[in-house]
């Protein structure tokens, strides 16, 4: 064991304490410096990223140091708005008298990122953990060795030391850090890990938001345009090998549906990666071997519709699509998370919304139809962290949607405004005058004026609680 994360707390806690990080300037300070250590130093963190899971520069962009600049921007222009008090109505009882509620940082928040997109996982919560005025402690995945080393050396570089540390390490140093006091755990990862967080949180009663991942489902209807459909649906599943939170897990439609549906994706694969897709510079690698050989063994068994190639040496694994495929399969017990995309046959919208809904509550739910109806039908009748509608993984871009899960899927969420929520303590603050002594009414002894006064006047029983 080579971390002090005792040490490091104290140090952290010493920093919050000094009061230096409420300051308005201070968080806008810290966000303006990562903003200019993306901007400068994109180029090394794409190569790391290159390192760990081949991603091609431009998916880089797009989904961590593109991403992660446009979050910057949109919470420096809106962060002094986001914290003002907000005023809060007062019962007439307690007239005179004002109410607000008052945004304060929390103190030390943790951070544990995984692996999947190292760079977003763990800036993004540190984004909102900073602009709440919170101290910060980061651990990268292992998983992601390269891009964990660069941000380890980088960020200390740009952002303050003494308010933000990046500590690196496995389940080991991680098992030591949980053994620290934090005023919140912010985990991305998978749900075995999770319950691990929470538990040690639990022992010194910290919140947690818990960033998880699932099976998240996607219903083509009958009517939609197909080819549309197969480019959308291409992008957001082959994305980073699949290797993404909210990539479409499998895809439920029609037996006709599929039946068009797949030289539609076939023909976007081809679009997308070429012939060969081991050549093409715009596909991702597998993480590791042990992913490589889950992912593979859940092919056993299995004819694919489309790609089903994989080597071994490179962590290679195709585009590949299964179709008709049977409930009971290994396929569709967990989550994917990598380039297979399996069809399930459901006869109706219906049918998928019973499929859905009689399994764990997924991160997100996709939805391809023209339908006002069939969307009306998803939206009430389904629960999901996040829904897209004609587009996948793209709602989570949107800044002022909140992002998270729901059930099985995780508890919290943040982004943009939802971040500073998650990171701050709502202070309820009343301010009453000593005089006028309103109150004078309800102190005891309690006379039978007095009784009447509080049944009739101050707190009467309305005969309608609400206009209808
Ligand atoms: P991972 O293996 O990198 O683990 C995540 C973090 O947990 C790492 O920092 C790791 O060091 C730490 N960890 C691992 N074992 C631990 C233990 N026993 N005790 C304490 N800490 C431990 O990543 P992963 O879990 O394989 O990530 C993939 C999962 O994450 C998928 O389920 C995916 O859906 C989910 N995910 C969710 C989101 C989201 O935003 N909701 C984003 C990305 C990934």
């Amino acid at each position: 064991m080579t971390i002090d994360a005792a040490g490091t707390v104290r140090d952290l806690r010493e920093t919050f304490a000094s009061g230096r990080t409420r300051r308005l300037a201070w968080r806008t300070g810290q966000l303006r410096a990562m903003h200019r250590m993306l901007t400068e130093r994109h180029r090394e963190l794409e190569a790391a990223l290159a390192a760990d899971l081949g991603k091609p520069a431009a998916e880089s962009w797009l989904t961590e140091i593109g991403f992660l600049t446009a979050e910057l921007e949109h919470t420096l222009k809106n962060l002094e708005h986001w914290l003002a008090p907000r005023r809060a109505e007062v019962p007439m009882s307690l007239q005179p008298a004002t109410g607000k509620v008052v945004i304060e940082p929390l103190g030390v928040v943790l951070v544990i990122a995984p692996w999947n997109y190292p760079v977003q996982l763990l800036l993004a919560p540190m984004i909102g953990a900073l602009a709440a005025g919170n101290t910060v402690l980061a651990k990268p995945s292992e998983l992601a060795p390269a891009s964990s080393a660069v941000l380890a050396t980088m960020v200390p570089q740009y952002l303050d030391s003494s308010a933000v540390r990046i500590v690196a390490g496995g389940k080991e140093e991680t098992t030591e850090i949980l053994r620290q006091r934090f005023d919140h755990i912010f985990y991305t990862g998978n749900g075995t890990v999770g319950k691990v967080v929470m538990r040690a949180a639990a022992e010194h009663l910290t919140p947690v938001t818990l960033e998880l991942g699932g099976k998240s489902p996607t219903y083509v209807d009958d009517q939609v345009n197909l080819r549309a459909v197969a480019q959308r649906l291409v992008w957001g599943k082959f994305m980073n090998a699949g290797q993404t939170c909210v990539a479409p897990d499998y895809l439920l439609a029609s037996r006709k549906t599929q039946t068009r549906l797949i030289p539609h994706l076939r023909r976007a694969i081809t679009d997308a990666f070429g012939t060969d897709p081991r050549n093409s510079d715009s596909y991702g690698r597998i993480i590791s071997e042990r992913h490589f050989d889950r992912l593979t063994g859940l092919l056993d068994g299995q004819t694919a519709a489309i790609g089903g190639q994989s080597d071994a040496a490179s962590r290679y694994l195709a585009p590949t699509v299964l179709a008709e495929v049977a409930e009971d399969t290994a396929v569709m017990k967990e989550e994917i998370f990598g380039p297979i995309l399996p069809l399930v046959t459901v006869d109706s919208p219906a049918e998928a919304v019973d499929f859905i809904t009689a399994r764990d509550k997924p991160l997100a739910l996709y939805l391809f139809t023209d339908s006002a109806e069939t969307k009306e039908l998803f939206i009430a009748q389904t629960s999901a962290g996040g829904m897209g509608i004609g587009v996948p993984t793209a709602h989570l871009t949107a800044p002022g949607l909140p992002f998270g899960g729901v059930g099985q899927s995780g508890i919290g969420n943040y982004h943009g405004r939802y971040s500073i929520d998650t990171f701050s303590h709502h202070k309820a603050v009343l301010d009453k005058p000593l005089r006028p002594d309103t109150l004078k009414a309800i102190y005891p002894p309690f006379t039978t004026i007095k009784e009447q006064l509080i049944r009739r006047v101050l707190m009467p029983i309305r005969r309608k609680p609400h206009r209808d």
